[in-house]
């Protein structure tokens, strides 16, 4: 059984084969094909070196997020505990005021005109005082919720300024590795542009596509009538069309470019 090539070490994927490759041997690869394979390794040079760079973005994204979310939880949070304060501050002036409205009650009972008025005013201090301990209760409540939420918010707080820190720290790590890879970056890709010159317009773009699609590999070679990139065996046809090294072969399985293996 064959063991097919990851696509994570097909970028460093190992050209060796292709190096060793002698223009002399019984298996000339037809030339737009040759310079493919040189193209090919130029661009598995790049893809080495701007693989990690370029899932930079979508993981600072994914990031982002999560520090966006730990974010809304904190000020959520810090809200929630700012709303108990000033209903804890609005309970202690409604109770003050009532104790104020209940000692004016009782002077009132001291001018009190007829009985009927002063049974009226006992009436009411009741109610003011009742209402006023359902403030108190609330009150306590209040004060009870707020140590939660008081620990809540400082909690989050905490989450959020923890992970701000690991995401400056990933932003300058990243900045760093694209500033490092910059010039080596560059260089290959300089190198790209040579490589590309004297392959036909349509052979280039089908090749690009293939290489962006079948795993860093758009090029294969042909071991035994297998093709080495999807491991399917292709037509003797095809094999004494590679021999021949007068077309551009592709096989009829991945469509990947052949080249034959030397003899
Ligand atoms: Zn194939």
């Amino acid at each position: 059984m064959r063991v097919r090539t990851l696509s994570a070490s097909a970028v460093g994927l190992d050209c060796s084969r292709a190096d060793r490759r002698d223009p002399r041997t019984l298996n000339p690869v037809h030339e737009h094909v040759q310079k493919l394979l040189d193209l090919q390794k130029v661009d598995q040079e790049v893809s080495s070196l701007t693989k990690d760079i370029d899932q930079l973005p979508a993981e600072e994204e994914k990031r982002k997020r999560r520090l966006d979310q730990l974010e809304r939880a904190a000020t959520e949070a810090a809200a929630a505990m700012q709303k108990a304060e000033v209903e804890s501050r609005n309970c202690d002036s409604a109770s003050r005021a009532a104790d104020e409205q209940v000692t004016k009650l009782n002077e009132r009972l001291n001018v009190c005109r007829n009985n009927a008025e002063y049974q009226a005013t006992l009436f009411e201090i009741e109610s003011v005082k009742k209402d006023r301990d359902q403030i108190q209760d609330d009150g306590l409540q209040l004060l009870e919720q707020m140590e939660g939420l008081s620990e809540a918010a400082a909690t989050t707080l905490k989450a959020f300024e923890e992970e701000r820190a690991v995401f400056e720290g990933f932003l300058a790590e990243a900045q760093k590795m694209r500033n490092d890879r910059a010039d080596e970056i560059g260089e290959a890709r300089a190198k790209r542009a040579g490589a590309a010159e004297g392959i036909p317009p349509d052979l280039l773009r089908e090749y690009e596509g293939l290489y962006k699609t079948r795993d860093f590999m758009a090029v294969s070679q042909v071991e035994d009538a297998y093709c080495q990139g999807c491991y399917n065996k292709i037509t003797m046809n095809d094999v004494a069309r590679l021999m021949g090294s007068s077309a551009v072969v592709r096989c009829g399985s991945c469509q990947r470019v052949l080249y034959m293996a030397p003899a």
